[in-house]
């Protein structure tokens, strides 16, 4: 089909030019366009790299990106004002809310974290673990970071906290 056939039956179809239009437009970001960045020392403890980074548009306003911990690796405690999905992709892992049970997660489970509720997440000791992290934005703001995961916290791998 040429691209004037193209058209023509783009606009046989009702479509028209405003399938052109950028605000209109499906947009793929390439894998090769995409950085791959480290997590930051001050909110994670352990080698954490991030990549597949997005962000709609507004209004929409969900964002997110695959975080991969290496062994042992793991999130600082923190909160997300609207919550926050997490798609476990590879490896094995935990995740933990404050005075909650250190829960074992794999490929393929989904976990949800409520707004406000403290947790962390990360690799076990001994595998590594890959997510997809989605949260919404409340006042353009996804997280709030708080105190490391200590050691001592995750070396506790089950039962209440006691501090
Ligand atoms: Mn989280």
């Amino acid at each position: 089909m040429t691209a004037k056939s193209l058209i023509t039956a783009a606009i046989a179809l009702g479509a028209t030019a405003a399938v052109t239009e950028p605000e209109r437009a499906v947009s793929v970001t390439r894998a090769s366009s995409q950085t791959v960045t480290a997590g930051a020392p001050e909110f994670f403890t352990g080698a954490v790299k991030v990549e597949s980074r997005f962000q709609t548009p507004a209004p929409a306003r969900t964002g997110g990106g695959l975080v991969s911990f290496e062994a042992s690796a793991r999130t600082a405690w923190h909160t997300h004002p609207l919550g926050q999905t997490l798609i476990v992709t590879a490896g094995e892992g935990l995740v933990q809310h404050w005075e909650g049970d250190v829960q074992e997660i794999g490929p393929g489970d989904v976990v949800w974290i409520p707004p406000g509720v403290k947790h962390w997440h990360g690799a076990k000791p001994n595998s590594g673990m890959s997510h997809f992290a989605v949260a919404e934005d409340l006042d353009g703001k996804t997280v709030d970071w708080l105190e490391h995961v200590s050691d001592a916290q995750y070396g506790q791998r089950s039962g209440a906290y006691n501090e």
